[in-house]
């Protein structure tokens, strides 16, 4: 079985050109040439992909290098982020992408500034406490925000606080985040990060403190996005370490009061822009049908933006180039997009201003025409299954993916897909089938939103296996007639997938 798969995949790539060992090469003059006038086989060429980038696929990891050490972080409607975004565009034409574009829409940024944190006992010793604003955070008064500290286990702990009651104190939501394959552990935490500050400010609080969404135990800040109520965040709002937040449980444990004193000098900057680069392979027979491509060009400012989102912009568009060099181009059309201003987008959805939105605006009448949609943004550690759009699960599409993507250890599972992710999710909502190529998640939340997410991080390897599936899938779904609108109409709601955000 293995032996006959291997010989028919071989053909197939040989034929496709895709494999240019001197070996390889030999045996390419028993297989007959490629012409262009007949559909390459679906299945062979997507396996022919697949093996292509399995075996190494520079370009991702090339164009993340380039990205991040060009421009460090880019966080939305920074000169970075822009500087990025016009580099971006030139190398999709360079590399012979099409259409390529750049979408602008109005931000408001945000700027760290400075910070510092510190704890004082109830005997009045004071400690080095690590902790880091929050994205949108107000700055503290100049002298800072000194107060002691309330503890809460939850977010509803929180919320059943009278209203006042927290009047000159702060608030800190104390839960731990899980460790889970499929990342599922961040959801409750990033909620709790979004609304947490609101609810506090509601109490009363001077500011707020959230153990952070993170799972290593470093002394290393996880900062994310907090949601505006009435158009601000209302108070200040810091991410504390791990090793932090046990340190303040454990005194308070000791007894009486514990304080923390914050300062940061955060600051807003309005009038400015962020962008979306969009770049398309059109399709040869049906160039109005579109796959959509998504991840994300800006980053938090902390770190470079390596797997949070470099990686994914590098493995949506180094598949894309894999099914652009091929001999023909797919039937329906593959557009690209590296979003901005996901990290940090505000106001949050709906009608926030971020690139997601801003797409679905340009758009909007073409939404019927986005056959399926796909985002990478969970770093550049392998996939390891795949959830398709709702109705396709049990289909002889399901079976052709399964028979491609299995020698890639990838499983398609029964569930369908959830929401995609956050970029592609205001175009998913207006309607688009959505497919999730789920990462293994493990490691990816001891470095999310951390100065840790840098270049280093990523495993070449794995980078690789995620092009291969992406490449191998898109093409599948690109080239062939499927149809998950009609398969959502013709088959009963089946389970849906996690949500990935
Ligand atoms: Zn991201």
């Amino acid at each position: 079985m293995a032996a006959s798969i291997s010989r028919t995949l071989l053909t197939g790539a040989v034929a496709l050109g895709l494999l240019s060992s001197p070996a390889v090469a030999a045996k390419s003059k028993k297989a007959p040439p490629a012409s262009a006038a007949q559909p390459l086989p679906l299945e062979a060429t997507a396996a022919a992909l697949r093996d292509r980038a399995m075996s190494g696929d520079n370009l991702a990891l090339d164009f993340t290098r380039e990205l991040t050490t060009r421009f460090g972080p880019r966080p939305a409607g920074s000169p970075n982020e822009q500087a990025a975004a016009a580099w971006a565009a030139e190398r999709l034409k360079a590399l012979g992408f099409e259409n390529v574009q750049v979408q602008d829409f109005p931000v408001t940024g945000w700027r760290r500034g400075e910070e510092r944190a510190e704890l004082i006992t109830a005997q009045g010793i004071r400690q080095p406490l690590v902790a880091v604003a929050l994205g949108h955070s107000p700055a503290t008064p100049p002298e800072g925000v000194e107060a002691e500290v309330v503890l809460f286990d939850s977010l509803e702990a929180l919320a059943a606080a009278p209203d006042g009651s927290l009047a000159g104190k702060i608030a800190m939501v104390d839960r731990r985040m899980v460790r889970m394959q499929d990342g599922s552990g961040y959801g409750p935490i990033s909620r709790i990060r979004a609304l947490g500050p609101s609810v506090a400010a509601k109490k009363g609080a001077a500011a707020f403190l959230l153990r952070q969404a993170g799972t290593d135990n470093h002394r290393m800040g996880h900062t994310g996005t907090t949601r505006y109520v009435d158009g601000k965040v209302q108070i200040p709002c810091f991410a504390v370490t791990v090793p932090d937040a046990d340190q303040i449980e454990r005194l308070k444990a000791l007894g009486g009061p514990v304080r923390v004193k914050l300062f940061s000098s955060a600051s807003y900057v309005t009038g400015t822009h962020s962008q979306n680069v969009i770049a398309e392979i059109r399709g040869r027979e049906k160039p109005d049908e579109v796959v959509l491509l998504g991840a994300h060009l800006d980053s938090w400012d902390q770190g470079t933006g390596a797997i949070d989102d470099g990686t994914g912009d590098a493995i949506i568009m180094a598949a894309a180039k894999l099914i652009k060099d091929l001999p023909q181009r797919p039937r329906r059309t593959i557009r690209i997009v590296f979003y901005g201003s996901e990290e940090p987008s505000q106001p949050n959805p709906p009608g926030g201003a971020f690139g997601g939105n801003a797409y679905l605006q340009a758009h909007k009448d073409q939404v019927g025409l986005h056959v399926a949609a796909g985002e990478s943004d969970f770093g550049a550690d392998r996939i390891y299954s795949v959830n398709l759009p709702k109705g396709a699960q049990g289909t002889d599409f399901a079976k052709a993916i399964e028979r491609v993507l299995a020698p890639a250890k990838v499983l398609v599972t029964g569930n369908a897909a959830g929401e995609g992710g956050t970029d592609i999710g205001p175009t998913v909502e207006a309607g688009a089938p959505v497919f999730e190529l789920n990462q293994d998640g493990s490691r990816y939340f001891d470095l999310h939103h951390t100065p840790d997410d840098t270049f280093d991080k990523i495993d070449p390897e794995q980078l690789s296996q995620n092009v291969a599936v992406w490449a191998a899938f898109v093409w599948m779904v690109a080239d062939s007639d499927v149809d998950f609108r009609a398969m959502a109409a013709a088959n009963p709601t089946p389970p849906t997938g996690r949500r990935r955000d």
